[in-house]
């Protein structure tokens, strides 16, 4: 069986304690691999060699580091093929949307190559004619990034290719249970020419790896995506050391469908956002609230556009939804559902696994619509990270502005209206930090990225992440008298 090794300083090289652990097809349980699995040594490792390689790296011109980084989207693009199917058989998600991150992945790193060469200064107005203020961006330093299981090639490249085009150093810690993609694309960039050190992947637990990277005096920065308790963990370890941080976290996303919009257009964005990956998406549409008028023809509507998703093993064409990632992931969706039927819910399709033998040995579910909701329902309130369509009816715009508002998390809403006035008054009143008027897809390159409230710290995506990974400094220059 192949062993996916770990990258610290160059050298591709197995965990100092030699164990390794086996990664696991969620469509049959079949074993795919073997990875490294590293500790505290390791992580401590690739730390130092990051930190060696810093200041050669940090001065190297940001026109070169952008030739790496645009070499290395090369690379990934020409193994996308098999980095995809990789992807699909570690995480469930089936291979033409894999395609589709490994893809958006080689797309950040070329982003990032160009806008690493945009980072301006400015020449503040002087204080006095004998003195002059420059204001200028330095990277931080050492960046430890630290992804999770349900983008885990994606997620991983928005943080990479901002820091190595600021001029940082990194270490990298995908999750450790779907490392295998994300390994094959470390590598590609590796391999574009990054001098030895400059970007390093360890492998392992969160609370070994994961622990040491936050813990650390040599990491200036922690960039994380992951689940809410977790970034509270990390902020808390981080504070140690006054960390810089950026935090992608959970998500709840509500959609509110108002009396004017488009019905069919609405129901197929709310289908694809919340069975798409089998809602393991941090922007997943989690609540649905539809106005009580148009509840029926919507309800009808979606209920039809999900039967027609076709489930199966993502490496068969033909499939739209792979099996859940894992066992715990399918049990919660279960909990949230049999919590909800329990206060009044009904189910208007799905609700259970699919029959048959060809799902008997994965983690499968059916994409599920429940109607009559309320917020006492767990599944409002909670994460639930699995493929559900919640409904709940509203009668007037302020109450489902109320309702969508009422929650801890804030990364993504999404608004379906017909009439400007309305989406815009909802775009600027909903606590989220993207917001999709008529559209469930909220992510591009150019915009920022992230969350309000429990969902986060900081952005991703555009400009705006690669100064996440720079300091911003003061320069005061005296003048002598002159003419
Ligand atoms: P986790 O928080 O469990 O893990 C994320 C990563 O952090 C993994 O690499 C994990 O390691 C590591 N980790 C775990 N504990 C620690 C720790 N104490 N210190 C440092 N690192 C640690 O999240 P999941 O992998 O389960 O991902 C799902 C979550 O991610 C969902 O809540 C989802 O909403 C969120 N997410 C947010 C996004 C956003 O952009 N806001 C995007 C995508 C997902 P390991 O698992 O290997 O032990």
């Amino acid at each position: 069986m192949k062993r996916f090794k770990m990258l610290i300083d160059g050298q591709i090289v197995e965990s100092t304690a030699g164990k390794a652990a086996v990664i696991l097809n969620p469509v049959n349980q079949e074993p795919l691999a073997e990875v490294s699995l590293g500790g505290r040594e390791d992580a401590k490792l690739a730390l130092e060699a990051a930190e060696r390689a810093f200041p050669g790296w940090s001065r190297t011109d940001p026109k070169k580091r952008g030739e790496v980084l645009h070499r290395g989207a090369d690379l990934v693009r020409n193994r996308s093929d098999e980095i995809a199917r990789l992807l699909t058989m570690e995480q469930g998600k089936p291979l033409r949307r894999a395609k589709g991150e490994v893809l958006s992945s080689a797309e950040a790193l070329d982003y990032y190559a160009e806008e690493g060469m945009r980072n301006f200064g400015e020449l503040v107005p002087s204080a006095s004619e004998r003195s002059r203020s420059l204001v200028i961006r330095q990277p931080l330093g050492v960046a430890a990034v630290i992804s999770p299981w349900n983008y885990p090639v994606d997620l991983l490249s928005w943080k990479l290719a901002p820091a190595l085009a600021a001029g940082c150093t990194v270490v990298a810690k995908p999750s450790s249970r779907a490392p295998l993609a994300a390994t094959e694309f470390v590598m590609a960039v590796a391999e574009a020419g990054l001098p030895s050190g400059v970007l390093n992947l360890v492998h392992g637990s969160g609370l070994e790896v994961g622990a040491e990277l936050v813990e650390s005096s040599i990491s200036r920065k922690v960039s994380f995506t992951g689940e809410t308790t977790t970034g509270k963990e990390i902020m808390e370890r981080a504070a140690q050391h006054i960390k810089r941080l950026s935090l992608e976290l959970g998500g709840h996303s509500p959609a509110i469908v108002c009396e004017d919009a488009n019905i069919d257009e609405a129901a197929e964005s709310c289908v694809q956002r919340a069975f798409s990956n089998m809602g393991q998406i941090c922007i997943s549409v989690n609540r649905i609230y539809v106005h009580e008028a148009v509840a029926e023809e919507f309800a009808e509507r979606l209920v039809k556009k999900t039967g027609k998703l076709r489930i199966g093993d993502g490496l068969d064409p033909d499939v739209d939804l792979g099996p859940m990632f894992s066992e715990a992931q399918r049990q919660k969706t279960k909990d949230h559902i049999a919590d909800a039927l329990d206060k009044g819910a009904t189910v208007l399709c799905g609700g259970h696994e699919p029959e048959g033998e060809k799902f008997c040995r994965g983690f499968f579910f059916l994409p599920t619509v429940l109607d009559r909701m309320d917020h006492s329902m767990r599944i409002m309130r909670e994460e639930t990270f699995g493929p559900v369509a919640p409904m709940m009816r509203f009668s007037s715009d302020e109450e489902a502005l109320r309702l969508a508002n009422d929650s801890r998390y804030g990364l993504a809403a999404y608004v379906f209206t017909e009439d400007m006035t309305t989406a815009l008054r909802f775009a600027e009143r909903l606590e989220a930090g993207s917001v999709g008027v008529n559209t469930s897809s909220v992510i591009v390159p150019q915009a920022p990225f992230g969350g309000w409230k429990e969902s986060g710290l900081g952005r991703e995506r555009s400009r705006a992440a690669l100064e996440e990974y720079m300091e911003t400094k003061h320069i005061r220059i005296g003048l002598r008298e002159g003419f």
